[in-house]
């Protein structure tokens, strides 16, 4: 990620397929916030957010896309230190998307699964989530993943080149 990043061909192709598929839910482990600025608004973000800062003290959150930070370290009204709202390693998981991900995935038809190694857990095990419940699955990932054999399309590619070609327009 850097500053001034701008979404790609495939965030632009994910957030027009939102806009005319009304059971679409997009799950994310990117903090990015590309998705929201190519235009997706119910993303679920699994690893947080890394424009939104959270004081450690009083939890209060703020988000702010300004680079540089006008304050560094960026402090809480509270006095507090304010640190970036992801989730770091071996922190949990936001509890609240991680269940309606978890939902959505056992409830879909179809998993379109992009530009993951898949091997992050506990995101990943969402793959076996819907193979388990008879979803297709359809991975686009540069490089072979541990589910490249067992999904039922593996394609290899980038996401900014392949999803607009899975997802076109209309
Ligand atoms: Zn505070």
């Amino acid at each position: 990620m850097c500053a001034g990043a701008q979404p790609n061909a495939g965030h632009i192709a994910l957030a027009r397929f939102e806009k005319r598929t009304p059971g679409f839910t997009l799950v994310t482990q990117n903090v990015d916030g590309l998705h929201e600025r190519a235009g997706s608004r119910r993303a679920l973000r699994l690893h947080g957010d890394i424009w939104t800062l959270r004081c450690v003290e009083c939890g209060a959150a703020r988000r702010d896309e300004r680079v540089p930070p006008p304050e560094l370290p960026p402090h809480c009204r509270c006095g507090g230190l304010m640190r970036p709202g992801v989730v770091w390693f071996g922190e949990a998981l936001p509890e609240q998307a991680w269940q309606e991900a978890e939902r959505a995935v056992r409830e879909c038809e179809v998993l379109l699964v992009a530009g993951t190694s898949a091997v992050v857990y506990p995101a990943a095990w969402l793959i076996d989530v819907a193979r388990e419940g008879g979803a297709a699955v359809i991975e686009v990932n540069l490089e072979e993943t541990p589910y490249s054999e067992d999904v039922t399309i593996s394609l290899r590619g980038r996401a900014g080149v392949i999803l607009p070609k899975l997802l076109p327009e209309g």
